[in-house]
């Protein structure tokens, strides 16, 4: 096992790497390789929801993620905007909730949620209400990318863009370091946080379970800023996802797929998806169904998804000694980079980390195959699904 001050290579400057990097580097010699630039690849283009009191996730991961985005919210260029989250709940199905709400969310009615938010919704009239969750917000993933690296660098990690990993070192069955385009180097641990490369790169060491993942989003500029206490949503039946911006814009998101060959996949977003974001979804805002829509993005290489829906997080027992991934974020991975990067130093330290860690464990899938199921976060029985 590592002592402080060893060595650890971090392969990937994405969301997860920089926050494994802020983790490890006060009392590790960090360094961080990206074959790209910093957040260049999926982390920039992330709508920066972080909801993780309505994810399937236990309540500790939540918590500690939260009191992190709270704590670094102000350092660096990082702000995270604290801001309720409504799901609507379709008329037929308000029934379900009026007694009980799932996940600690509080059930309100279309006129009770037109109260709470005066000036927020417009066209409420499919919907019996909305389920109500605190404990959420948002984020600029570019800006928590930044300091993250800022921080990491503060304390010492050395962060190289433009420095492609092609290989890991291994002697006897342990790491001794990785192979770059420049040369080998050095190193006691090595963690990658490739996102959906993961697989592809480390298939020689270890068989990871992993499929890419996209995800489509807009952001719509409405006819007058959104209020100040505009809540962020989504929409089950359609799979989508909304959220204010610091400029009073309007993000819209969703329409999560699996991609057989994310290379190849145009850059653009769906037309069916920009024409529901702008038909459908607006509407329920006040004053954004004649918006302008200003932005369309849709990231080429995606994120990637596990069989179960959760990360993985894991040295596996069968990769070589001293080899650690974080894969499979599921399109989670900004809201969940507080816990990779605590769960990574927890690995390398063997320190006990402050959640468990069983989930992420490789070892969880028998069949590790690509070939699964896609597993969606939204509930089951919700689903209208867009060609
Ligand atoms: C449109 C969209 C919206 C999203 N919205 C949200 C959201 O609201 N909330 C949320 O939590 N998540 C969201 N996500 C998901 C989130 O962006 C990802 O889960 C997260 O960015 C994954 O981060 P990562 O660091 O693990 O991977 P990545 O960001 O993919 O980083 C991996 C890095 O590894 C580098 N790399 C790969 N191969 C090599 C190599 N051989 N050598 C060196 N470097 C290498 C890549 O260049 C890349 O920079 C969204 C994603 C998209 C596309």
């Amino acid at each position: 096992m590592p002592t402080p001050n060893d060595r650890v290579v971090v392969v990937g400057a994405g969301v997860s790497g920089l926050a494994i990097a802020r983790e490890l580097a006060p009392d590790h010699d960090v360094i961080v390789l990206d074959k790209g630039g910093v957040a260049a690849d999926t982390s920039s283009r992330a709508s920066g929801m972080i909801s993780l009191s309505l994810e399937p996730f236990p309540e500790e991961w939540a918590s500690f993620a939260l009191s992190q985005f709270r704590d670094l919210n102000g350092r660096g260029v990082f702000s995270f905007t604290e801001r309720e989250t409504v799901r609507l709940v379709p008329e037929a199905n308000a029934d379900l909730y009026t007694d009980q709400a799932p996940d600690g969310g509080e059930f309100l009615t279309r006129s009770q949620l037109e109260r709470r938010y005066p000036d927020s919704f417009g066209d409420l009239s499919a919907y019996g209400g909305g389920l109500v969750y605190c404990g959420t917000g948002f984020l600029d993933a570019l800006d928590y990318a930044m300091t993250l690296k800022w921080a990491a660098e503060r304390d010492g990690a050395e962060i190289f863009r433009d420095h492609e990993v092609t290989d890991v070192r291994v002697e006897d069955g342990t790491v001794t370091g990785v192979e770059t385009e420049y040369g080998p180097i050095d190193a006691d641990y090595v963690v990658y946080a490739t996102g959906w490369k993961t697989r592809d790169l480390l298939a020689e060491y270890v068989e990871l379970p992993v499929r890419p993942l996209r995800w489509n989003a807009v952001v719509i500029e409405p006819d007058d800023p959104l209020p100040d206490d505009c809540p962020m949503g989504s929409e089950p039946t359609m799979r989508i996802y909304w959220r204010p911006t610091a400029h009073g814009n309007v993000l819209v998101g969703g329409n999560e797929h699996l991609l057989d060959d994310p290379e190849d996949a145009p850059m653009g977003v769906q037309p069916s998806f920009r024409e529901r974001a702008v038909e459908d979804v607006a509407p329920l805002l006040d004053g954004v169904a004649a918006g302008t829509v200003r932005r369309e993005d849709c990231c080429p290489t995606a994120d990637c998804a596990s069989p179960d829906g959760l990360p993985i997080i894991d040295a596996p027992e069968e990769a070589p000694d001293g080899l650690a991934v974080v894969t499979g974020l599921h399109g989670r991975g900004v809201m969940l980079s507080p816990v990779a990067g605590r769960a990574v130093r927890s690995l390398v330290t063997g320190e006990d980390s402050p959640f468990p860690m069983t989930q992420f464990r490789l070892d969880r899938f028998d069949d590790r195959s690509a070939d699964f199921e896609y597993r969606s976060h939204w509930g089951a029985g919700e689903d209208e699904s867009m060609s």
